[in-house]
């Protein structure tokens, strides 16, 4: 990201200043801080809108999800950078509740503005947050919802929550199915392992064309990777395939590779293709030794050993990702050889059964049934690339709350219902903090509530009355009341089915806080030499 001088940062403020200080520093930060949390604020929730991204190089792209607007704008200020990292940390912990925690941070900001405008010190405030945050993690425990992570009704409701205001409501329940699949697949005594499952995006068709492949998919066509025995003769289907991963290229130096060869003695051209057969013979003998029915070769295959392997039945693909052959070492127990002279049956793998198989006018390879790890695909298929490219972050969403849910097993009402009860409790609790602090505790629960309204307001609902009937509820002890922005009122989140898993709020509202900790707390904005750290 660019950087610029104060004065291109802050014009207006001091056109000849080097250097922004006290008051007039702190509302610059409170303000960008505040500007970026309203860029995605209309993206919350289950009724919000998406932003359309436009990229130098032309590109577009069509998203709802928090994290994805801020990495991709462009964005020119210090502290706007730092709510980014906010919305960063949050997604690449828990791959959700980045735009909740981004707003949390711009709410944050903007009470600490008023609170300094009524002279409580910065400290004072930063104080009143940490309390606060310490205070609403405790209860967010407490709160919690134990669930039963074999039951796929109840993951499913929790993939839902994630996919709710991001898809189309019809086939919210479709993607979250897929999800719960994968996931459930590759779950062993309840560790989730989302190395295990790969997506392959495919654009034409309709997404309700998405399945779940049992095993690990090889896209054969749309990266360079190839199948250099693909005629119809060969089989679709080879079954206990013994697997050899090779790192390099399947290539043999011979003299005839090497330029052009000029010969006086016809017999001594001949000898030499027949020494360079001869040793193509001993590449495909090596592989053949080794017991291997499928070779994946990470660079090219030269083309009489594509023949040879072809002859032999040996299904050879060239180009194989880097990722990918990772997941097939970990998925079949082979191990990568650097070179074919290396190759011995100790270092191949196993697979029960090797498939090619043709989507749309992909060619795949499906490899399934490994020893080591289950593996599991998803086969995403959309109208355009924006469709399956936006899917797929979904569903990677999705599989990240899954993992949460399962392997911590507790989830908390959503639909603003968790805030509303945190806010409700931490006024409770300011009661008897004493001193000054007490208004910044106050203001952290007044932060909370950003959340619930924004849901009602991105919805159409009233936010004043959402929030009303919701404070009602949850004074009279109701803790699963939150906003059910689907039929427009205020109802029993468990029984809605809208879960979130724990460990993402807790993680949104201690980014949240730390982030706005440190800004408040900055007081001078000093351009400083790049040469130095
Ligand atoms: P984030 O990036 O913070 O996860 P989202 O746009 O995914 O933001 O919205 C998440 C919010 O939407 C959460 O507060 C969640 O509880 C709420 N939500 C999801 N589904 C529903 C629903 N059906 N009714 C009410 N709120 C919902």
């Amino acid at each position: 990201m660019r950087r610029g001088s104060i004065q291109q940062l802050f014009p207006a403020v001091n056109e000849d200043a080097e250097r922004l200080q006290g008051v007039d520093a702190q509302h610059a930060n409170f303000s960008a801080g505040q500007a970026l949390a309203e860029t995605i604020r209309t993206t919350l929730g289950p009724k919000s809108m998406d932003k359309m991204l436009l990229t130098s190089d032309g590109k577009i792209v069509v998203t709802n999800d928090g994290a994805s607007i801020l990495d991709r704008m462009d964005i020119d200020h210090p502290i706007a950078e730092m709510v980014v990292r906010v919305a960063e940390t949050q997604e690449d912990a828990m791959g959700d509740g980045t735009t909740t925690a981004v707003l949390l941070t711009g709410e944050l900001l903007g009470n600490a503005a008023d609170l300094i405008e009524q002279g409580l010190h910065p400290t004072t405030i930063s104080d009143g947050y940490h309390l606060a945050t310490k205070r609403a993690c405790e209860t967010l425990r407490q709160a919690t919802i134990g669930i039963d992570a074999d039951d796929p009704d109840q993951l499913r409701e929790i993939a839902q929550t994630v996919i709710t205001g991001k898809w189309d409501d019809h086939d919210a329940r479709f993607l979250a199915d897929l999800a719960v699949r994968a996931v459930q697949a590759i779950e062993r005594d309840g560790i989730v392992d989302r190395r295990n499952i790969t997506q392959q995006a495919v654009a034409g068709g309709s997404s309700r064309d998405s399945e779940v492949i049992d095993g690990l998919v090889i896209d054969t066509e749309r990266s360079s990777t190839s199948m250099v025995s693909p005629d119809t003769a060969f089989p679709q289907r080879i079954e206990d395939a013994t697997i050899a991963l090779i790192d390099s290229q399947l290539t043999v130096e011979t003299a005839t590779g090497l330029g052009t060869v000029s010969f006086d003695d016809p017999e001594r051209r001949s000898a030499l293709l027949e020494y360079e057969d001869q040793v193509y013979e001993e590449c495909v003998t090596t592989i053949e030794d080794a017991g291997t029915d499928v070779v994946f070769c990470q660079k090219s295959i030269d083309d009489p050993i594509r023949h040879l392997l072809a002859r032999e039945n040996v299904l050879a693909v060239e180009r194989t990702r880097k990722d990918e052959l990772l997941k097939l070492g970990r998925a079949t127990g082979a191990r990568h050889v650097g070179s074919i002279d290396l190759l011995t049956t100790a270092d191949t793998g196993f697979a029960e059964v090797v498939e090619r198989r043709q989507v749309g006018d992909l060619e795949l390879v499906i490899v399934t049934g490994g020893p080591d790890s289950k593996q599991v695909s998803l086969l995403l298929r959309g109208g355009t690339e924006h469709v399956t490219t936006e899917m797929k972050r979904i569903l990677e969403d999705c599989i990240a709350a899954l993992e949460l849910a399962i392997e911590h097993r507790e989830v908390l009402p959503g639909g603003g219902a968790t805030e509303a009860m945190l806010a409700a409790d931490l006024r409770d609790y300011a009661a008897g903090v004493r001193g000054r602090t007490q208004l910044a505790v106050m203001a952290f629960a007044d932060a909370l509530e950003t959340i619930p309204r924004t849901l009602a307001k991105n919805a159409g609902m009233d936010p004043i009355d959402s929030l009303v009937d919701l404070r009602t509820r949850q004074h009279a002890g109701d803790h699963t009341a939150g906003l059910d922005v689907l039929m427009g009122d205020v109802r029993n989140m468990i029984t809605a089915g809208v879960l979130e898993p724990l460990a993402i709020k807790q993680r949104a509202v201690t980014n949240a806080q730390e982030a706005s900790n440190v800004i408040i707390r900055i007081d001078d904005i000093i351009a400083a030499s790049s040469d130095r750290d």
